[in-house]
């Protein structure tokens, strides 16, 4: 992987969570040719085991770690190995979320004759709603604790957390993964506030839309025919693409690196094309 440009993390010890996943394994590729140590955290041990090996292969320093964020012991548990295998953690990016078809209603809008045919509001199942509630917002909260304790005695360190658009304004049909984003922003804002008298920044990044697993059944139709919601979010996206996932890693960089934002503290970075300035007029 080409970095957009170059910082020196060497020695520091990088903990990501959903580094399994589309974007987070490329987040903890990235840090991995900053000279970071890599912990890959994720449900998915096989993923972060894989992805983890790929960074060794090409000459980093990283290791898998079956962790589930929103299991406080399990979290502990990912600490002790960590802090055993690299040391105390620097850089934390809160990567772990995503949304659940439990709490996505089928349509945008609600037409009253839709009621018993289609899952509308009202059959949003509570469950869903709390899973995806508990995975974006609990999932940033309980690693935070368990990680940013190594951060107090430190002068530089950051935590990055991931937001996303629906923070700004909620998307249709997934009202719970908005609000839990939403949260998110208003927990990066929270977190900045708190740790401000320690050497603890905390920033996120929104991305705008980029395609992964978690997004793909939405976005195109089984044959890879692109669904109606891809073409509304390419004509409220001005660059009238979607992202490529190498582009969050400027501002991912940018972040992590004191000498690049030693007083940056408590911003949201939107990496969208300009789709969360456009108001669609
Ligand atoms: P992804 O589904 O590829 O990766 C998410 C990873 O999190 C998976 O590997 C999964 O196993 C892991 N995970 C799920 N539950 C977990 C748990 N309880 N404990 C530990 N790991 C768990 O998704 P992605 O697109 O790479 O998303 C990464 C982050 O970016 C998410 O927070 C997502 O909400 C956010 N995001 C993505 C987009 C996008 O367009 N893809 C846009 C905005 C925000």
């Amino acid at each position: 992987m080409k970095l957009p440009f170059q910082i020196d993390l060497t020695g520091k010890v990088a903990v990501v969570t959903g580094a399994g996943g589309v974007l987070c394994s490329m987040f903890a590729e990235a840090l991995a040719q900053t000279g970071a140590k890599v912990a890959l955290l994720d449900l998915n041990e096989e993923a972060a085991n894989a992805f983890a090996q790929e960074i060794v292969k090409n000459g980093g320093i990283a290791k898998g770690y079956c962790c589930n964020v929103l299991d406080k012991d399990s979290l502990e548990k990912a600490h002790a190995q960590v802090l055993e295998d690299f040391g105390s953690c620097d850089i934390l990016i809160n990567g772990a979320g995503g949304n659940n078809p439990k709490a996505t209603t089928d349509d945008e809008y609600f037409e009253p004759e839709d009621l018993g045919k289609v899952k509308t509001f009202f059959d949003l199942d509570k469950s869903g709603v709390e899973f995806v509630f508990n995975l974006n917002f609990l999932g940033t909260l309980l690693p935070t604790q368990v990680f940013a304790k190594d951060m107090l005695e430190k002068e530089d360190a950051s935590i990055i957390n991931i937001s996303s658009m629906n923070a700004y304004t909620p998307l249709t049909k997934i009202p719970a993964y908005s609000g839990a984003k939403a949260a998110i922003s208003n927990f990066t804002q929270w977190l900045a506030v708190h740790f401000s008298r320690t050497g603890i920044r905390c920033n996120a990044i929104a991305p705008g839309f980029f395609v992964t697993k978690q997004n793909e059944k939405l976005l195109f139709h089984d044959d890879g025919t692109p669904t109606p919601r891809t073409g509304k979010i390419l004509n409220s996206t001005p660059m009238n693409r979607f992202g490529e996932a190498q582009e969050l890693l400027g501002a991912l960089l940018f972040l992590v690196s004191k000498e690049a934002s030693g007083f940056v503290n408590g911003i949201v970075i939107p990496v969208d094309g300009g789709f969360s300035a456009y108001s669609g007029v």
